[in-house]
């Protein structure tokens, strides 16, 4: 499924399994240009350049990367996309910093493959002009300055590994992969207030339609 919005592609051939999906975003902006949402594990940017070039753009068109949040299924592929676009990068001043190694993050869930330093650091409730205009939220919990992105006029919300698409449910992120699940609920429950239409998450999904009533049949039981 590539464009499953206007303007918003769902990168296609970046899942390292069947079972592990992981979805990048390639969404257009106001003007001529692309946005990239997270970059894949090392070695999805083969995968994301080849989709570039199918739905015919130019790896210089993509002018901003936004990161959610550390983890190398996120991180993977951004220095290597970095070289291919020159792409500014954007993560929030949390997340850079382990982002950058710096220091190691000694939580769960796998560290990024090498060190970064993002262009630029976001804090909570800064307007990013990417993807049509987002607000940047800090949504803790998955990782300590994990993100999601808000972009108002067509209520989409990206949310990283917020939430995780079991089939047509919206789950909590799992255990296993979580720095704090408290916080993670707290963060949940913020976003299912927005009004939302489509739900972009990154493991299963996305939710498209209904994507705040997907989000708050969760949240309700939290
Ligand atoms: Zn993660």
């Amino acid at each position: 499924m590539p464009e499953i919005l206007p303007g918003v592609h769902q990168v296609e051939g970046v899942d390292p399994s069947p079972d592990f999906s992981t979805h990048v975003y390639l969404v257009k902006d106001r003007g001529a240009s692309w946005t990239l949402i997270d970059t894949g594990l090392p070695g999805a940017s083969t995968a994301i350049l080849a989709y570039l070039a199918k739905v015919h753009v130019e790896p210089s068109s993509v002018k901003k990367i936004l990161i959610t949040h550390l983890h190398r299924d996120h991180t993977g592929s951004l220095r290597a996309m970095i070289d291919k676009t020159h792409a500014r990068t954007f993560a929030h001043w949390i997340e850079a910093a382990y982002i950058a190694l710096d220091p190691k993050y000694d939580g769960p869930g796998t560290p990024p493959a090498e060190p970064v330093v993002v262009d630029e650091t976001f804090k909570d409730g800064d307007s990013i002009d990417a993807a049509g205009g987002l607000i940047a939220y800090h949504t803790p919990g998955h990782t300590p300055g994990h993100s999601s992105f808000y972009q108002t006029e067509r209520k989409l919300l990206f949310s990283g590994d917020l939430f995780f698409g079991e089939g047509d449910r919206a789950v909590l992120t799992p255990p296993e992969y979580t720095h704090h699940i408290p916080t993670a609920k707290i963060s949940a429950r913020r976003m299912a207030r927005l009004s939302i239409d489509s739900v972009l998450s990154y493991h299963g999904g996305p939710f498209l339609k209904n994507g705040g009533a997907t989000i708050r049949s969760l949240t309700q039981k939290l």
